[in-house]
């Protein structure tokens, strides 16, 4: 076991395996307030790397519908169970001890996954290096079960309601969000601390997680141990699979995106219709923390603005994947998943700011990855009343400012204002112009 320190959970962990860390992370924002459910992430992703024999069943990219919706079934409301089961009523953050830098979200005083692992004995296959659980066929079998389907106050009034909800006017106070996913690509992966045969592994110089198929045998420790349960097993090969984070693309192989070889978004981000994401590579130190690095975006809003959270911060696998979470979902829900910065994350997307809301633009502008922004400003152009979570009501300025991105090599790649230019097509050129 190592001792390593986890920022997300405010607090030192211990690890099963060696300390070692990137030069550069992999690491994305989804912003769920947009998404659609449309599932093109879902096939871009599918026909490019999983459209062969043995990977019918395989979505390394699969869009959830929350509360009910899990791909497999269930995969956190098992797992949160199975880690309240080891340590009754202890799985508490404690919010108050909370610091940008080191502990941005307070402290998790529950145990991890890793933590936990010894509190599950295993006499079958030997100690477990992390809690978790193989996932039946069947739960593999419905990648979108229950799409779309709404609750009502069942987190509030449980018990009264499974599934539907209500939907009484003049409100609506029924409820479902979509969570799309992809591999974290964690610091510590839970997939890589429970292979056996050592291989699995993070590259240096993007901190992506990859299967060595020469070195796996199948024993889906892996599948096992990945609390989001996204390595997956491949029957005809007998091996595991996951996420590969397009690395070619990462590399700026693909000289259609990259003529001058940039790092390029992944096929599931560059594709994404509800411009939800956006890719980003951030700077790690000798001991993982986070180059201080203010103009990357990613940096921006996960580390400087706390916009962004993680998902499940509490397994201890310090993902890097970050949400925004949903505004019109109780909050109870949220904080089990995003944690306890999720108060401050939607007020601040309540009402974003000016900087906030030019770099909120950065969605889906470009396939390159963006390393930094700047802002040119821009007049002022609207006043809106906002009502915030708390029911008080703000007045947001608009200023039509101007966000540029530029890739590694710190070329211009993109150029967005806040307010959408609108064109008028000469009719004489366009017969069917109004
Ligand atoms: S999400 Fe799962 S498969 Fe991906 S790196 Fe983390 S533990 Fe491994
Ligand atoms: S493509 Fe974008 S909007 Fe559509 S389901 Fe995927 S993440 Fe959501």
């Amino acid at each position: 076991m190592t001792t390593v320190y986890n920022w997300q959970i405010g607090r030192e962990m211990s690890y099963p395996h060696e300390e070692r860390h990137p030069q550069w992370q992999f690491a994305f924002v989804f912003n769920p307030n947009r998404c659609i459910g449309c599932q093109t992430c879902t096939m871009a992703c599918k026909s490019t790397w999983t459209f062969s024999k043995g990977q019918e069943l395989m979505w390394w990219n699969n869009v959830e519908t929350k509360p009910y919706g899990g791909y497999p079934q269930h995969w956190d409301a098992k797992l949160l169970t199975m880690l309240e089961e080891a340590n009754p009523g202890g799985q508490v953050w404690d919010a108050r001890k909370n610091d940008a830098e080191k502990q941005p979200y307070g402290v998790f005083n529950g145990l991890t996954i890793f933590e936990a692992a010894g509190k599950k004995p295993r006499p079958d296959f030997g100690p477990q290096q992390a809690l978790g659980y193989l996932p039946t066929d069947d739960e593999w079998r419905a990648p979108n079960i229950h799409e779309d389907t709404a609750t009502g106050d069942y987190f509030q009034k449980k018990g009264k309601d499974q599934y539907g909800g209500e939907a009484q006017l003049p409100e609506h106070k029924v409820w479902f969000f979509h969570l799309a996913r992809i591999c974290n690509h964690c610091t510590y992966p839970g997939c890589l601390a429970s292979c056996p045969r050592n291989a699995i592994y993070k590259r240096p110089e993007d901190g992506v997680v990859l299967i060595d198929q020469s070195r796996c045998r199948g024993y889906r420790n892996c599948v096992e141990g990945c609390p989001y349960k996204k390595a997956m097993y491949r029957p005809t090969t007998r091996t595991t699979e996951k996420c590969i984070a397009c690395f070619p693309r990462l590399e700026g192989q693909d000289k259609e995106i990259s003529p001058t070889g940039a790092p390029a978004e992944t096929r599931c981000m560059s594709a994404c219709v509800g411009k939800i994401r956006l890719q980003g590579l951030v700077k790690i130190e000798p001991d993982a923390s986070w180059t201080h690095d203010p103009q990357n975006p990613l940096y921006y809003l996960v580390r400087r603005r706390q916009v962004a959270l993680p998902l499940y911060p509490q397994f201890g696998t310090e993902p890097n994947g970050f949400y925004i979470p949903p505004r019109w979902v109780p909050r109870a829900y949220l904080i089990q998943m995003f944690g306890p910065g999720v108060d401050r994350a939607i007020e601040q997307y309540t009402c974003p700011d000016r900087e906030l809301l030019a770099v909120l633009q950065l969605f889906r502008a470009n396939r390159q990855i963006v390393f930094r922004y700047e802002i040119e400003e821009g007049e002022k152009v609207a006043e809106i009343e906002v009502t915030m979570p708390s029911g008080e009501t703000k007045v947001q300025e608009i200023y039509n400012d101007t966000v540029i991105g530029y890739n590694k090599h710190q070329e211009e790649i993109v150029r967005v204002t806040i307010e959408e230019p609108t064109f008028e097509r000469p009719a004489e050129a366009h017969v069917n112009s109004i």
